[in-house]
């Protein structure tokens, strides 16, 4: 029996009726920005990290700057963060004149490596950004023991993990400040959208009015304290987040179950190899990535995938190595090994709250057949 496969998409987001009535709601209210959602979608998740503050913002990226410019980190200063990331993990410096500097990561977790960053401290530098990365929490123990002992600030770039958590607790409220993400492809989506959490009363007053043009919090439309921006949520995006919130556990549940599927199945294919965890982390699974044995061709497979209607993408490129980043501060590959060998043999695999176990069946019958062609020639 041959079965035939559609297209499976590499993610999907899930929204449901409760999306669409809060969504309708907003639209028929009349008041599309500054209006009940965004508080109401703050509070939530503000609630289920555990954090004094959330501050909703119209990306992570935007978040992020935020973040950097509250902090203070300008021209001269140095962040210690990880170059296995989505670019605007360190893009975020760069806005603001500050100067990433990466260290390699650990390829068991494929984090940034705690073990490496003291011997990236110069007096130049003034704190660490973490990256959650594919919803597993950094060693937080570790880093906040560096951060201390050294005078540091720490800024955890939480985009991919919400629900994740260090220990029981929640991935972003250990820092100064913690930022998350909500574009389709994470773990709940606003469309676009990003939330700061923060137990800083200041920080987190600051980020809300530079977040709208830097407006006073009781002075007029055309008050402005400060430089600020318009990274505002609107109502629309911020009603899906209330949506999603109200069904955060069902659909991190959801996502575990298609992750666990994938794990006992792949378990069987030799030359793929899947995450795994240290037993203070709980996982919250943002993509499913795989890593491919070095004598596999990652893009024959991912040629041949994507053929059988299967998408795939190779996750992360290294951002030392993006050409803006080599011209600026003169990267070269080899700089950072751990980080090039695993973004070299990453590949996520399609994944979403709604795959049938036929899905993950026929995705995982397909790359078993793949890697067995596609072994290079030695
Ligand atoms: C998604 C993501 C961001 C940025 O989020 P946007 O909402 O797309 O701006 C930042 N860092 C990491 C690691 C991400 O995965």
């Amino acid at each position: 029996m041959t079965r035939q496969v559609q297209t499976i998409p590499l993610s999907r987001p899930d929204i449901g009726p409760d999306e669409e009535r809060l969504v309708l709601e907003v639209l028929r209210s009349g008041q599309l920005s500054l209006g009940p959602m965004a508080p109401e979608f703050e509070r939530r998740v503000a609630e289920y990290v555990g954090a004094r503050h959330a501050v909703a913002v119209s990306s992570g990226t935007a978040g992020l700057h935020l973040c950097v410019r509250v902090l203070g980190l300008g021209p001269g200063d140095e962040v210690i963060t990880t170059p296995f990331s989505f670019v605007a993990s360190s893009n975020c410096l760069l806005f603001e004149g500050a100067r990433p500097v990466f260290v390699d990561i650990d390829p068991a977790t494929w984090n940034i490596d705690p073990g490496r960053i003291e011997a990236a401290v110069t007096p130049r530098t003034r704190a660490i950004l973490p990256v959650h990365v594919f919803g597993q929490a950094c060693d937080m123990d570790a880093i906040l023991d560096i951060a201390r002992r050294r005078g540091l600030a720490v800024l955890e770039d939480a985009c991919e993990a919400l629900g994740g958590t260090w220990r029981g607790r929640h991935a972003g409220t250990f820092g100064r400040a913690g930022v998350f993400a909500f574009y389709p492809n994470k773990q709940i989506t606003t469309g676009e959208g990003g939330m700061i959490v923060t137990d800083d009363d200041d920080l987190a007053r600051a980020c809300r009015s530079m977040r709208n043009q830097g407006r006073g919090e009781s002075g007029g439309w055309l008050d402005h304290e400060r430089l600020g921006y318009n990274y505002r949520l609107d109502e629309l995006s911020a009603a899906l987040g209330v949506a999603q919130m109200q069904r955060v556990d069902e659909i991190l549940a959801a996502r575990a179950r298609v992750a666990a599927r994938y794990h006992e199945l792949l378990a069987g294919v030799p030359g793929v190899r899947t995450m795994t965890w240290p037993p203070e982390v709980g996982m919250s699974w943002f993509v499913y990535v795989v890593l491919l044995d070095r004598g596999i061709d990652r893009d024959r497979v991912m040629a041949a995938l994507q053929g059988a209607g299967i998408q795939c993408r190779a996750y992360f490129s290294p951002i030392h190595l993006q050409p803006f980043y080599r011209e600026r501060f003169g990267h070269q590959p080899g700089d950072f090994p751990v980080c090039e060998d695993v973004a070299r043999r990453t590949l996520a695999l399609p994944f979403h709250t709604r795959m049938t176990e036929d899905e993950v069946g026929a995705v995982v019958d397909r790359l078993r057949e793949i890697c067995v062609r596609s072994r290079c020639p030695r």
